[in-house]
């Protein structure tokens, strides 16, 4: 095993890289280059609806444009259902997850329902209420016979049961650090917030939280460095890394790129894309030197 730092840059190919992707990927880059470490590249399309192999073509080519260097292979997380699928046995194994066939109708109508103000969990969508969270076996076999869909579900609290005995008690922690790799904060996680999170989706046989866990891992990655928009994230996915006995890495949430009025880039806005700056002619300095403004 290499002692070299491992760095990655994971986009989804469900849309053209923006300013904020151009960010990340060359935050990341910089810092396995500053650190003597490797720099590997992800691709994340487990939405295998909403991911193109042309947006994957389109964003190789712009990082290449940047300048970016990245080992090869590149991991396509679509190729790899088979090893999250050993990962998602072996939470069902340890008695943590649970089929939903809940839509997140149902959910929204059943919070309503309830009339009295209802926790979020971090990315604003209502903490699961626990609809299908004491099915019977046997109506959950007939459910699934009919074809019905269903995600799979990790039961928060035998999850944290499980973690305490697992760990003494211990908190659950995960490092911060500066973008030049200084100041580490050893900051406490709290993955409660997140409910009982879905582990495996109605559409795809993997969550995003289990997935880059178990690719982290897979590639030996020992630095995660993403956007602050993945802070809350990190809480979910150090559970899992403990419950899977994977590698635990240090993390850097960089800042978020925004717009001219404070908002965070999104896919949608497209005069923004890396390839709308580059047809207008900027250069990848230029690119650098927007970025160090903004
Ligand atoms: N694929 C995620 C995204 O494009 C990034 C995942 C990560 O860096 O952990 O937002």
């Amino acid at each position: 095993m290499s002692e070299r730092p491992v760095f990655r840059f994971a986009p989804s190919p469900n849309g053209e890289l923006h300013l904020g992707h151009a960010h990340s990927a060359l935050v990341s880059h910089d810092m396995a280059r500053a650190a003597n470490g490797r720099f590997l590249l992800r691709i994340e399309d487990i939405d295998v609806g909403r991911c193109r192999r042309e947006y994957e073509a389109q964003i190789l080519d712009d990082l290449a444009w940047l300048g970016l260097e990245w080992e090869q292979p590149v991991r396509r997380q679509s190729e790899h259902f088979g090893v999250f699928g050993k990962a998602i046995e072996k939470l069902g194994a340890m008695g943590l997850l649970y089929p939903c066939f809940a839509t997140r109708r149902q959910i929204a109508e059943a919070v309503a329902a309830r009339g009295a103000p209802h926790p979020l969990d971090p990315e604003g969508a209502p903490l699961y209420p626990g609809l299908c969270k004491a099915l019977g076996e046997k109506e959950i076999e007939t459910r699934k016979a009919t074809g019905e869909a269903f995600a799979l579900r990790m039961d928060m609290g035998a999850a944290l049961a499980l973690l305490r005995e697992m760990t003494g008690g211990a908190p659950l922690t995960f490092t911060e650090t500066a973008d030049d790799g200084s100041h580490a904060q050893c900051i406490e996680a709290a993955p409660a917030r997140w409910g009982d999170a879905v582990i495996a989706r109605k559409d795809a046989p993997t969550s995003y939280h289990l997935a880059v866990v178990v690719d982290d891992a897979a590639q030996g990655v020992t630095h995660v460095t993403r956007g602050r928009d993945l802070y809350a994230a990190t809480d979910l996915q150090r559970l899992l890394q403990v419950l899977l006995d994977l590698p635990e890495p240090v993390y850097h949430h960089h800042r978020l790129i925004t717009d001219d009025k404070g908002r965070k880039l999104s896919k949608s806005q497209g005069d923004k894309s890396l390839a709308a700056l580059r047809r207008k002619g900027l250069s990848p300095d230029d690119i650098r030197s927007l970025l160090a403004e903004n």
